[in-house]
């Protein structure tokens, strides 16, 4: 029997050493996590942090991925990603090698303390619906009942992102 796959997005975010690099060595070590294979990736976007001040710009990207994996086991290897090309936790949303965000998978909807899908920031960031939206604008978000382009149209202006270096 085959096991269907869930198609998830993920958000992928670098502003510490080579950022570029960074991002895209995370996508390799998702496309070879047993069970999960890269589909698509929106362009390299050069961000401004949110939510602090003092740090450098961010690279953000979002990926999507097809997984036989739980949205559980998927986070654990997430973050054994993470912790693979060192990052080191200390405070929230300190500087980072890499972060790995869970932002949709497949319809589900999941709150628990150590995971909350669809990621609970995603209609408020920038950096997460420009990308996201060039890979899945019609997309609809499973709680607010509305496409991706819908929460990209009604983002506040400002705060633009810029394209860093499209993805090949
Ligand atoms: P933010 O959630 O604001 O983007 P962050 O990505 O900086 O913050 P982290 O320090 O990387 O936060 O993650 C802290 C914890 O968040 C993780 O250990 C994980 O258990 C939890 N978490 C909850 N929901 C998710 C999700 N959808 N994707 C990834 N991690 C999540
Ligand atoms: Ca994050
Ligand atoms: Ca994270």
């Amino acid at each position: 029997m085959t096991v269907k796959r869930a198609i998830v997005y993920i958000g992928v975010g670098s502003n510490l050493g080579d950022k570029l690099h960074n991002c895209r060595h995370s996508l390799q070590r998702i496309n070879q996590l047993p069970g999960c294979e890269v589909t698509a990736c929106s362009d390299i976007f050069k961000t401004e942090p949110e939510g602090v001040t003092g740090q450098d710009w961010y690279a953000n990207c979002v990926v999507e991925i097809k997984t036989r994996h739980t949205p559980f086991q998927l986070l654990k290897d997430l973050l054994a990603i993470e912790y693979d090309m060192g990052r080191i936790r200390t405070k929230r949303w300190e500087s980072r090698i890499i972060d790995l965000d869970i932002l949709l998978f497949a319809k589900a909807i999941i709150e628990s303390n150590d995971l909350t899908i669809p990621h609970p920031l995603l209609r408020k960031r920038r950096f997460v619906l420009e990308p996201l939206v060039q890979l899945a604008p019609d997309l609809i978000h499973p709680i607010l009942n509305v496409t991706i382009r819908q929460l990209f149209n009604e983002l506040p202006k400002g705060s633009s992102v810029e394209v860093l270096k499209e993805e090949t």
